[in-house]
């Protein structure tokens, strides 16, 4: 049935691109030069499908840094490393309508309070199992490869813009330090937080991550499991209520999919059971989101009826 509507969809994904290609709203993130040097006229949609199908338009093969798009997978690895109540000890699942990158933790249990904003995320980071900073990073760089089904690699130019300007971010991990929600290894853990920002994909990866989801843990490249089906609704529910910054309720309200988005300009979306989305162009609007995956995401929403709560 996915075949035979294989050839129209390509369609639908070439006019979604021309619609939205010639948007000039936004502005490419600048806080470490690397980000800065992004054309704002690239863009890419990727969808990938349940069963394996790939489309891809304009520029899906052009790498960039996943940044926060990498926290839900992080997520997903903590869960499997410690559980949930173990992972629930060190950070909440509540959304904060904070920036991203706030300095605040939940005065009653001193947690921060989701894993997509940098505190949850650095101390989610910090629960990735590992002998030493090493055996940690191969197994990070190894969950990514079960994702997208390709070798993962650091941008280091990325990596060493991050960790020199990344004082706020050395904040919040010493404060999480102070109140027991990161352990000793914090400025090993802040690196390794540091390196999965950089970590470079392209958008079809991101749709290949996001399918992996939406077929409940296994790649469906490779027929590899990419997480433990469990934990599978961790990950996308905290991807729906906190996955798109302070625009995480306008978004759950219009589009209705899980999703998060990166300030590199990268979105992963997924229609659970159906399909993953993954759109790539640099300018972001005021709330910190790619302009342009917004748009694609919220047009291919209502085309084909995927919010999550749609009557059927
Ligand atoms: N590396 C960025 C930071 O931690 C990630 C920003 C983002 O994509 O939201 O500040």
């Amino acid at each position: 049935k996915m075949r035979a509507a294989a050839a129209p969809f390509r369609k639908t994904l070439q006019e979604l691109h021309r619609r939205h290609a010639g948007l000039a709203d936004g502005a490419v993130a600048t806080y470490i030069p690397e980000l800065a040097l992004a054309d704002p006229s690239w863009f890419g949609i990727s969808v990938a499908t349940v069963d394996g199908l790939v489309f891809e338009i304009g520029d899906s093969g052009r790498p960039f840094s996943i940044q926060s798009i990498s926290k839900p997978f992080v997520f997903g690895m903590a869960l499997q490393d410690h559980g949930r109540d173990g992972v629930l000890r060190r950070v909440g699942v509540e959304p904060t309508g904070e920036a991203f990158n706030a300095i605040i933790l939940d005065e009653a249990t001193n947690r921060p309070f989701n894993p997509m904003v940098n505190a949850g995320a650095i101390a989610t980071t910090d629960l990735i199992e590992g002998a030493d900073a090493g055996e940690r990073f191969k197994r990070l760089m190894a969950m990514f490869r079960r994702f997208t089904g390709r070798d993962v690699h650091i941008d280091n130019a990325v990596f060493l813009s991050e960790r020199t300007t990344g004082h706020r971010n050395r904040a919040i991990a010493h404060l999480m330090r102070n109140f027991g929600m990161v352990g000793d290894r914090v400025e090993e853990s802040l690196e390794l937080y540091f390196q999965q920002c950089s970590a470079l994909v392209t958008c079809r990866d991101l749709a290949v991550m996001g399918a992996t989801l939406a077929d409940g843990g296994r790649n469906p490249l490779t027929g590899e499991t990419a997480l433990e089906p469990s934990y599978v609704k961790d990950v996308l529910s905290i991807m729906l209520t906190c996955g798109m910054y302070d625009f995480a309720g306008e978004w759950a309200y219009r589009t209705g999919l899980p999703a998060k988005s990166g300030v590199a300009g990268g979105i992963v979306a997924v229609v659970p059971g159906v399909a993953g989305i993954g759109v790539y162009s640099p300018p972001l609007d005021a709330k910190g989101n790619s302009v342009r995956g917004i748009r694609v995401c919220q047009d291919l929403s209502q085309e084909f009826g995927l919010h999550a709560f749609e009557a059927r």
